[in-house]
């Protein structure tokens, strides 16, 4: 596991929204939805790991670094709080921002609360699966890499790892199967009929 390495912008085509209206990289989006239905199962819901942040563009990021410079007065200072354009992760859709369940998302004054949550440690026991990479300055912020995303294509072809993942490819086979009894029955009716 590791953090992104390359800070290339997605194509549009790419981009899928999540809940809550960010978009992410495909097939990332499917991490953090998956992510968002297992905490649901163990009973933590409400708006945790909705995706605060997901994809931004290098102009957007100009407008928040902009702001954050006059915000904190000099560079030195808005770096501890924005990236400055071009080298964030987000740029890529590959990183995301988790609400962790507190009232505020993604704040620095918080940290050592956001550690505390049970959003977090879900995410520390589950990142490993899922091969995303957490970013230790910022709770919050956790990215799939190269590797990440092709363990997401990984576990949507393998149907053994009970994942909502292994879910999709087996409500595939089953309408599949569906499919060919309705077929074979189809064909049996008309064999019979054919008999007559
Ligand atoms: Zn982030």
């Amino acid at each position: 596991m590791a953090r992104i390495a390359h800070r290339i912008e997605p194509s549009r085509d790419q981009l899928r929204t999540v809940e809550g209206g960010q978009t992410l990289k495909y097939p990332v989006n499917l991490v953090a939805e998956e992510i968002r239905k297992e905490a649901q199962k163990r009973g933590i819901g409400g708006n945790t790991f909705i995706v605060r942040s997901g994809y931004r563009s290098v102009a957007q990021q100009e407008i928040l670094w902009r702001r954050a410079l006059e915000k904190y007065g000099s560079a030195a200072q808005a770096r501890k709080y924005v990236a400055p354009p071009g080298n964030s992760a987000h740029h890529t859709g590959g990183a995301i921002d988790f609400d962790l369940g507190l009232s505020t998302c993604c704040s620095k004054e918080l940290i050592p609360e956001y550690r505390k949550t049970k959003a977090y440690k879900f995410l520390q026991e589950v990142a490993p699966k899922y091969k995303l990479s957490p970013y230790d300055a910022e709770p919050w912020h956790w990215e799939c890499d190269a590797a990440c995303e092709q363990n997401i294509l990984d576990l949507l072809e393998n149907t053994g790892d009970g994942s909502a993942f292994s879910k999709i490819s087996k409500t595939a086979k089953y309408a599949g199967l569906t499919l060919g009894f309705v077929v074979l029955g189809l064909g049996s009716f008309l064999l019979v009929k054919g008999f007559d």
